[in-house]
């Protein structure tokens, strides 16, 4: 076996020598697909001459430049819009025309964040009361008073017979101390978390201030109710002589909850009577005048003493409509005239 093999390895190296020689002698075609590499252009910098990637030396900028030094060339990702709050997130178009508007920021404490633009509560019947001018406000404060718009608002004004149309926006945001005062405490409406109401204008052409005492003070109170309900702060009539004529809501935060509550609702009609008479309503009694009677005659002595009567059920209604001393003296006039007075005056409050 040995003996055997010995030629057969000499023959396997022959063998192997005439296959180098046969590639050697094969056309260069043939040869292409081996990976060498390709001779180096004379007109090449000489090897030496050029630093090796990474090295000191190696060109700033070039592709082979350190990673680091390209993720500083990298331009900065742009930044994050905020998430939209929660509140934001709930007031829904469905809710309100309240489109979010930037962050103020100053001067000094004024300011705030997640501010919206109150442009109108939209009513559950689709229906918009706008609220003039739009109230720049926090979305917080702006749902409560969307909430007490659609809720509270809007049933005050059944009790009158009407819808609302029209919040009137007295004062929103504005930089500036308690009551206007210099150097004073910030008012919560320079953080955007206040409104100042003034008056309500309904569908049927009506403006109703809160602050008015020739409204039904039932209707006021029930409107003291909703507000002190929902807002952490009403100043009105009475608090400190700043809100007579209008009434302030703000959601402003106190240690332990504390809430304020200050509007005195004024009993009846203030003691300076208006220059003229309220419009007359339409679904007023006619008057009995000279005029209204089919005979174009006064009124007989009988029927003059029914007048007052009518009246009567209305006076019990509003006892605080015959307190005031706006009615003429009576010993001045006839008993008559101060009992049609206040009769007719029970129309302008209903
Ligand atoms: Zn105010």
């Amino acid at each position: 076996m040995f003996r055997a093999k010995s030629p057969w390895s000499k023959r396997s190296g022959l063998a192997g020598l005439i296959a180098l020689v046969a590639l050697a002698a094969q056309p260069t075609s043939a040869r292409e697909w081996i990976p060498l590499p390709k001779p180096r252009p004379a007109e090449a910098p000489a090897a030496q001459e050029r630093a090796a990637p990474g090295e000191e030396g190696a060109e700033e900028g070039k592709p082979d430049s350190k990673p680091a030094d390209q993720a500083a060339a990298k331009p900065e990702a742009p930044p994050q819009p905020k998430p939209p709050s929660a509140c934001r997130v709930a007031l829904t178009d469905q809710l309100a025309i309240a489109p979010s508007i930037p962050d103020i920021t100053g001067p000094g404490a004024c300011g705030g964040t997640d501010l919206v633009k109150l442009e109108a509560v939209v009513m559950p019947d689709g229906s918009h009361v706008a609220v003039t001018p739009a109230a720049t406000l926090r979305c917080d404060m702006a749902r409560e008073v969307v909430d007490w718009v659609r809720d509270d608002v809007s049933a005050l004004a059944v009790l009158l017979n009407t819808k609302p149309a029209v919040l009137d926006n007295f004062d929103s945001y504005e930089c500036r101390g308690r009551n206007r005062q210099k150097g004073g405490i910030l008012s919560e409406h320079g953080k955007a978390n206040a409104i100042d109401i003034r008056l309500v204008k309904m569908t049927d052409g009506r403006s109703v201030s809160p602050t008015d005492r020739s409204v039904p003070r039932a209707w006021r109170d029930s409107m003291l109710q909703s507000v002190c309900a929902r807002f952490t702060t009403v100043l009105g009539p009475g608090s400190d002589g700043y809100h007579e004529d209008h009434i302030h809501l703000d959601l402003a935060q106190r240690r332990g909850g504390y809430r304020i509550c200050h509007w005195e609702v004024w009993e009846g009609l203030p003691q300076i009577a208006p220059l003229l008479p309220p419009e007359r309503p339409a679904e007023a009694p006619p008057r009995e005048t000279a005029a209204n009677t089919p005979t174009g005659q006064a009124p007989s002595r009988d029927d003059s003493r029914e007048a007052p009567e009518q009246s009567e059920p209305q006076q019990a209604e509003q006892p605080e409509a015959a307190e005031p001393p706006a009615a003429p003296p009576p010993a001045a006039k006839p008993a008559k005239p101060p009992k049609k007075h206040r009769a007719e005056r029970s129309f302008r409050t209903q």
